[in-house]
Formats: structure tokens, sequence, C-alpha cells
């Protein structure tokens, strides 16, 4: 008997070159096995004859080889061409494989073969012909008969190939793995939701997905959304949306620091205010106030465009905070940004005579060491870094709350270490890149989520133009006339220097160039490889406006802020991921003046990079702009998913299956009204089948 995790190589057909094979493409017990599920499903329960077949038409035929030959072509490489013939009339088939076919030999007069395909007429012969059909070759007598067949006669699961092996040869294995698989299987998922979803249970599901029963609608399984697809799908999402829900509710049944508002602190908030809040931050600070005054600490979510005015919410939650006699850190993902943060606290929290402290790489020793000395002693009430505030010699002496900007950028560890320096303080992470919901609920399902959907009046437009390398002039007469009018520009470049390996036009090469295109203008080169110093002072002479071209690398993606600068130009757009090119035009539009956003890219580009760069010119919002990226780059890659702990899911598919995942999280957060129940099944869970839940989910409570 098999169990999902016995190692692969004990299952029949598996031999150990094999399953040394599997093993290295992850598949190492009859679980992972099982979970390669079908890419798609063929009907081949009956099959047409060849004189009825129609153009047009999908149709599963059974025939003979006639006679193959490979031909050479001049304009479409090789093709194979076999004519195929059932008794009842001649069809043909033509693979064009470019010589990449091996199988070619295969095909011999007399062989029995099975193929799947549409039906098309040839524009050139006339001939009903299948192009690039699915096919199998039957090999062995018993299938050429038909008889008791895997591959005909049913409706037919197709694989991906996998270590070599073919859809034909792993249907064979998994065919017999399920023959021997126990029965039944524990199956994790709460009887009542099976039945309330009518889902089958695990073993019955297994065997479903693989080999369908008469009368399953080829058509739900083509989407996977048959009973055993959607069933497999939640109880990967079920058991994520567990262990989130567990958590959640074992933090709100700790108790954290807790503070106290009134006249006097709401006064001290209202104080440091330069502007109208939108209702936007207004309802977003009530629920964060809400959730400082609670028993619980808080841990939540503070997602918003770029732009949209997070920081001030954030000071003001630093307010409630410090007045309430505990400590405030703020930590971002670079040295520009933690300074940018660091100048805003200033100016911001002045009025309130707060001592504010800044960490950075390259300070002084002994000016560290007094940093760290104020920390402790609780000097210093707001600290701003990057993620040197997670060393070891951060000490706090009454740290009640941790802020995390842009968080995509640090794990969830990271949050979790800072958060261990106080006595669980509370935590409020922001992040500017928009996240598709369903990355949210998989990446932050233990947060509370609080969104600012509405941007600060006076904002205009931004428009973005792609432009190619061949247009670069009209784009230097754009800046030449925006800053006649006294408006700063940006031009990021995707390195510092160039090099010989990629040819790329770089930072320091730009700002030579502009530099003599702009002789009266006064021009700033800044990147990351500058020491602290010289970047703030560079950031504070565009602030100025004593810079009006700063060339830049990646460096300003994130924070920046400067209201007089309208227009912004990547060099090498088509080397910038989305996201990253959505925060860098999020510098721009910041005031009420029109800004440009400029896209360059050589003239041929690839067809990702072309996407990527038609969706910045059609939208800023953030959100749809992430959904595209969610479809181009695919989850894992875009949360990077070793560090951001995102579980790698093997059957859902977090694009497609967002309903399945709003149920599981429904379904987890009552089922975790019993926690006992839960903690049960997740340790029984992790415990016994680890080999069907998704990577990464193993460690419980
Ligand atoms: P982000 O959400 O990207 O961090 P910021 O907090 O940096 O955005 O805010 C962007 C700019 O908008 C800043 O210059 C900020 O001062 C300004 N701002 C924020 N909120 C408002 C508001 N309610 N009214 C006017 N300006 C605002
Ligand atoms: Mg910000």
């Amino acid at each position: 008997m098999l169990r999902l995790d016995t190692e692969v190589q004990y299952v029949k057909g598996v031999g150990p070159r094999r399953a040394a094979l599997l093993t290295s493409r992850a598949v190492r017990t009859v679980g992972d096995l099982l979970l390669r599920i079908p890419k798609a499903y063929q009907d081949r329960s009956s099959f047409v004859t060849l004189d009825s077949l129609r153009a047009g038409q999908d149709a599963a035929i059974h025939a003979k080889i006639y006679r193959s030959r490979d031909i050479k072509t001049r304009t479409r490489g090789r093709i194979l061409e076999v004519v195929l013939t059932d008794g009842t009339s001649y069809a043909y088939a033509k693979w064009f494989h470019g010589g990449s076919l091996h199988v070619a030999k295969g095909f011999a007069s007399g062989k029995q073969i099975v193929l799947y395909g549409r039906v098309e007429r040839d524009s050139y012969e006339g001939k009903l012909s299948f192009f690039n059909p699915e096919f199998e070759l039957l090999e062995d007598e018993e299938n050429a008969s038909g008889a008791a067949s895997l591959d005909v006669g049913r409706i037919v699961p197709v694989y991906e190939e996998l270590a070599g092996m073919t859809s034909r040869q792993l249907r064979r294995i998994i065919a017999s793995a399920l023959a021997d698989l126990a029965d039944p299987l524990w199956d994790p998922i709460p009887e009542n939701i099976r039945e309330q979803e009518g889902f089958p249970d695990l073993r019955v599901c297994l065997q479903r997905i693989h080999f369908p029963i008469p009368g399953d609608s080829i058509d739900d399984l083509n989407r996977r959304v048959s009973p055993a697809h959607r069933r497999l799908i939640f109880e990967e999402f079920f058991l994520v949306e567990l262990v989130f829900a567990l958590r959640k509710k074992q933090s709100q049944l700790t108790r954290g620091v807790r503070f106290e508002t009134s006249d006097r602190i709401r006064a001290c908030v209202k104080k440091i205010l330069p502007f109208h809040p939108t209702n936007a931050q207004k309802r977003v600070l009530k629920e964060i106030v809400e959730d400082l005054k609670a028993p619980h600490p808080m841990s939540r979510l503070l997602q918003g465009d770029v732009g949209s005015g997070k920081t001030i919410v954030a000071f003001e939650a630093v307010v409630v905070a410090v007045e309430n006699g505990y400590q405030a850190a703020i930590m971002a993902p670079t040295e520009i940004l933690a300074e940018q943060h660091y100048l805003n606290a200033k100016r911001v929290l002045a009025s309130l005579g707060y001592r504010i402290g800044v960490l950075r790489r390259g300070i002084k020793k002994a000016e560290k060491k007094k940093l760290f000395e104020d920390l402790a002693v609780g000097d210093i009430q707001v600290i701003i870094g990057t993620h040197v505030l997670l060393e070891e010699s951060t000490v706090f002496k009454k740290l009640g709350l941790v802020i995390i900007d842009e968080q995509h950028r640090f794990g969830v560890v990271q949050r979790l270490q800072l958060m261990t320096k106080g006595d669980r303080p509370n935590t409020l992470v922001m992040t500017a890149t928009p996240i598709p919901r369903t990355l949210a609920m998989t990446l932050y399902g233990d947060l509370d989520l609080s969104v600012i959907d509405e941007m600060p009046p006076g904002r205009s437009p931004i428009k973005t133009i792609h432009a190619t390398d061949r247009e670069v002039n009209q784009v230097y007469r754009m800046l030449g006339e925006q800053m006649r009018k006294g408006r700063q520009c940006y031009i990021v470049f995707p390195v510092i220097e160039e090099s010989e390996k990629i040819d790329l036009k770089s930072a320091t090469e730009g700002y030579e160039r502009f530099a003599k295109l702009f002789p009266d203008r006064k021009v700033a080169l800044l990147h990351g490889r500058l020491k602290s110093e010289e970047k703030e002072a560079i950031m504070r002479g565009f602030t100025a406006g004593d810079i009006h071209i700063l060339v830049s690398t990646t460096v300003i993606e994130v924070g920046v802020d400067v209201a007089n600068a309208t227009v912004m130009v990547i060099e090498h757009a088509e080397r910038f991921g989305l996201a990253q090119l959505h925060q860098l035009r999020g510098r721009v539009g910041r005031g009420s003046e029109a800004s440009i956003c400029v896209l360059l890219t050589p003239p041929k580009t690839g067809d990702t990079a072309r996407e990527r760069i038609e969706a910045m010119v059609a939208t800023t919002d953030g959100f749809r702009l992430s959904e595209v990226d969610l479809r181009l780059r695919g989850p894992g890659e875009m949360a990077g998913t070793r560090q951001s702990g995102l579980p790698e899911f093997r059957v859902a598919n977090l694009m497609e299956d967002s309903a399945l995942l709003a149920l599981a999280q429904r379904e987890a957060r009552k089922y975790v009204e019993f926690e006992e129940q839960a903690m049960r099944l997740l340790k029984e869970f992790s415990a016994r089948a680890s080999s069907i839940s998704p990577a990464g989910l193993v460690t419980v409570g």
C-alpha cells in the first residue's frame, strides 16, 4: 500500500533512475506525483471516424498510419506529414517541428495512433488535416486493440512532460500509484465544509482528477472547476488561511502595548497636520487608533498607491505613541528613503519637540554609540533607519510602535524581528506597491487591512509617453521647455556605469550627456555608491530647486517627494519591472502642475517589456498595474517567494482562483473559533501528509 508520503521510487514502474530524475524535479513522494495534475483533458471516450470529420471540430480519432514522411521545407523548417486511415476514409496530420520531433522515426506505416486536435482544411491542398495535434502512438497489443487502455476510450489526462517522461509515460506511473494508494486517506478538510461545498473526499478526488469518470464535464475539467479541482485548490488555500486565522486569533488574545487618546493627544495630532487630510486618510487613521487603543497589539497593513499620503498617517500614529510615553521606530528599505523620512519627521514633528534619531550606514562609531545609548534610556523618542535597526545592538527603553515602510522589500521574518525589540508593540506595515488582493491575502493574511484609496486634492494627472531612442531629440526639447517654465526633471538609468558585458546607457554617461545638452542648468548625479552626506546634499539641493536635472539610478524609486519636479524620463524602460516603473513614475505628479513621464526604449523590445510599457501608458492606477504584473510574472516571482514567505501552491493559482481563496479565508476564520480543533488539524496535517501541503507551510504554532 502506498501512502502520500511514500517515496516515489516505490511506485510500480518507477525504478531508481526515474526516481532520481523525479526527485530532482521536486517530485519526491507519491503525494508530489499525484499533485502533478493534468494540464488538459481530452475526450477520447468516443472516436470520430475519418469519414465524418468536419473542418473546425475538435476530434479524437483512432487510426492507422498509412504513410509518413519528414519533409524539409525552405520557409517553415521541417514538417512531419502523416497520412491516416481507419478504413472509412483518409486524413492528414502535420507537425511543424523544425527538426525537433525526435519521435519522428516512430511513425512507421501500419502503426496505431490516437490523435486529438482541431480539424482544419489545409488552405493549400484542401485536405482535412490536423496541425500539430496531440498524439500518442499505441505501442503494445493491448493498447492497439483499445481494450482496458489508459490512453483511449475515456477522458484522458494530458500531462506536462516531467523529468524526460512523456505524458503517456506519466499516465502509466500515476495510474499505478493510484491503484496501490491506500484507501481511505486522511482528509484535512473538515467534513461539514466538504458537504457544504460538494467536495469529494481526498482519495476520490485524487482518482477523479487523474481519471475522470464518464459523465464528468470535460469543459469543467479543462477550466479547473470540476469538483475535484475545486477541492484540491480549496485545500491549499484553506491550510494557509487556517495558519493565518490562528495567528490572528492568538494575537487578538495576547495583551500588548495599549495606548490612550485624550483631547490633549488629539490636539497634538491636529497640530502636526500641514494640510487637510483626505477622507481616506481620516478613515484609515481612525482604524489605526482603534487598534492602538485595543488591548491586543495592532498588526495592520496600510496600503495606498504611491503619493496617496501614507506618511502623514504614520506620523499621526507616532504622535499617539510618543504622547503615551512610548518610543516609535520607522524602518525603511533604502538609505534615501530613511533619510527622506527623517527630514520629513523633523519638519512635521518639530512643533511637538520630539527627539528624533536616524541610523545611517557609515555613521561614525561614536555617533552611533551615543544614538544607541539615547535610545536605550529613552532620550530618543522616534528612530528611523534601514534594516540596521534590526541589529542586536539596537535596544529600546519602551518600544510601543513599529512602522515598516515599503514592506514588500522586507520579509515576514524581518517584520517579526523588529517586533521582538519591544514587548508586543503595535505594528503598522505600509506598502506603496499595490498588491493584488489575492496576494495580500496570502502574504499578509494575519494582518488587518487599511486602504487609502483616494489621492490628495490638487494633483494633476501624469501623461505617460513611450518613446524610442530615435525620438530623443523631441524628449530633450520637452525637457528644455519644462525647465524654462521653472520645472525640474528626473532622468533614471538602470546602471551606474557602463560595462562591457551589457550594452546599456549608464547614469554616469547620462550625467555627462545632460550636462552638455543643458550647459546653463544645474545637473546632478545621484546613485547608491555616494556617501550619505553627498546623497543628502544632492537631495537637499533638488528639494530646494537648486538642481534642475537629477540624473539617477533607481535609488530615487521610493519616497522622494519634490512637487516641482514634473518630468520623469526613464532610460531603458524595458529593463525595469512594472512595479518599479510605477514607483518611479510616482515621483512626479505630486504638485498641481501637469507632469510627464517618458519611457525610453530601443526601437525593438521583447514582448513582456512591451506589455509592461503599454500598461504603463494605459493607466496610472497602481492596483490595475499590479494585476497586470501578477499576470505577467506570476505570484511567486512577484512576491519574491523565498523570503516573502509566500507559499508555493501546486494546484491553486492566485490569479484564477481568487473566489476559492476568499471562501477558504471565510471558512478558516469560522473554523478557528474552535481553536483547539484547528490546532489539532494543523498538527495532524503537518505530521502526516506534508507532501500535499503548499511548500513552506510546515511549521505550525
Ligand atoms: P506615499 O503614500 O507615497 O508615502 P506621501 O505620504 O509621501 O505618499 O505623500 C505624497 C505627497 O502628498 C507629500 O508631499 C504629502 O505631503 C502630500 N500629501 C499627503 N496628504 C495630503 C493631503 N491630504 N493634502 C495635501 N497634500 C497631501
Ligand atoms: Mg511613502
